[in-house]
């Protein structure tokens, strides 16, 4: 398996790695999947060293300095291993970001600026078709444009820029920013996945997002 030259991004929920023994020696044990002599960054445990990671049943068991022994073996020597990122302002929504987010170490993408005029929506749109993690908040500036029937694309660019809304609108308006924050529950989930390019290789282990 090739993997990236620049950076390999195993990308594990920062949870993952608390109150794990950084150097307990369980070299006997032969996890699913061990990733070897990469730089691990953990901001945690602020741990900033070469070490190797073994992985059973999705999460990490072992980060140690002796070799591990793995059903599958990543090399990682010269490489980054670190949590997933979690990027809080993310407009670009869709397959082909998430697939730049994730090489760039993301493995949540949030949209949490413009947000969306339809959150039920939005995520029925995306639920178990995304390569990461993903979440939106309500938006006032889309409910507004929805609201006032601007013809913005993105941002308001008729009405909802330009005139005040009437009391029935600022009603309406109101409404539709209460049904986004409805009290609710999701999980999204992605597991591991691989996205295999020409050159490359990522391997990703996804975390859980709540939205409340
Ligand atoms: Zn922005």
């Amino acid at each position: 398996m090739r993997i990236a030259q620049w950076m390999l991004s195993v990308f594990v929920a920062a949870w993952a790695l608390q109150g794990i023994p950084l150097a307990v020696d369980r070299a006997a044990e032969l996890y699913d999947v061990v990733i070897l002599h990469g730089r691990v960054m953990d901001p945690e445990s602020n741990l900033d060293a070469i070490r190797n990671v073994g992985i059973s049943g999705g999460k990490i068991r072992a980060i140690s300095q002796k070799e591990l022994r793995g059903k599958e073996t990543i090399e990682a020597r010269g490489l980054l291993v670190a949590p997933g990122f979690i990027d809080l302002h993310q407009h670009g929504q869709d397959p082909k970001n998430y697939e730049f987010k994730a090489r760039d170490g993301v493995t949540t993408s949030l949209e949490l600026e413009a947000g969306t005029s339809d959150v039920d929506k939005w995520y029925a749109e995306r639920d178990g078709k995304t390569l990461i993690n993903f979440g939106v908040s309500v938006g006032h500036i889309p409910v507004r444009m929805k609201v006032m029937k601007d013809p913005g694309a993105w941002l308001p660019t008729g009405d909802a820029a330009h005139r005040e809304a009437t009391p029935e609108q600022l009603k309406e308006i109101d409404a539709g920013i209460e049904r986004g924050l409805r009290p609710r529950r999701r999980t999204t989930k992605c597991g591991m996945f691989f996205a295999l390019l020409p050159r490359r290789a990522l391997r990703c282990t996804c975390i859980s997002v709540m939205q409340d």
